[in-house]
């Protein structure tokens, strides 16, 4: 089976990382539990020039390559790739960080893991030509079985696949999402294993 999964916050506590972040350059201690809003401008209560800056120093590729990883989640993607999945991973980070990106996760065992950058947020970046970079159009010409995702934002894409099963990693900022038949709430990569090994 083919499985998408999301890169921030499903592999790795990102937001975690940003409510540190934002303590140490602007004294704003935001318990993880209380970052109701994916947009952190507002869960931190920003100014556009403090989050710019909070966005900056998050994406310093030293910043990047510490994101703590979730708990199993090489350990659970690599048992799926061993027993014959395919994993995607798909992120709406800026292709900035492409290089970053792919050695947090060769460093984190999911060197077999595919990664692919797909504008989710419709962030102002630049994203160019490169192999690694896809198009809405091609991401939709994609197959997949499974997603893992965080983000509501990112659901509208993931709607215009009806097969697909959506785990939707439970995170503060999903909570009072209403979910549709074929999203299903999870708590950890155990619960996620569960899932799609059953179906297998
Ligand atoms: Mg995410």
């Amino acid at each position: 089976m083919n499985i998408y999964v999301d890169f921030d916050d499903c592999l790795c506590e990102t937001a975690l990382e940003f409510t540190r972040i934002a303590a140490r350059l602007f004294g704003r201690n935001v318990p993880y539990e209380e970052v109701r809003f994916f947009n952190l401008q507002k869960s931190f209560d920003l100014n556009e020039e403090e989050y710019q800056q909070l966005m900056e120093e998050g994406h310093r590729d030293k910043i990047l390559l510490g994101y703590e990883e979730t708990p199993n989640a090489s350990k659970v993607l690599n048992e799926l790739m061993d027993a014959g999945h395919e994993v995607s991973i798909i992120t709406g980070r800026p292709d900035m960080t492409y290089e970053v990106s792919r050695r947090w996760l060769d460093e984190h065992e999911l060197q077999r893991a595919k990664l692919y950058f797909l504008n989710k947020y419709g962030r102002d970046t630049f994203y160019q030509t490169g192999s690694y970079n896809l198009e809405l159009e091609d991401f939709y010409k994609m197959h997949f079985d499974y997603a893992v995702e965080d983000s509501p934002l990112a659901f509208q894409y993931l709607d215009h696949f009806p097969e697909l099963k959506v785990m939707v990693f439970d995170r503060p900022w999903n909570q009072e999402c209403e979910l549709k038949d074929n999203y299903y709430r999870c708590s950890d990569w155990n619960y996620i294993r569960k899932q799609i090994r059953n179906n297998d």
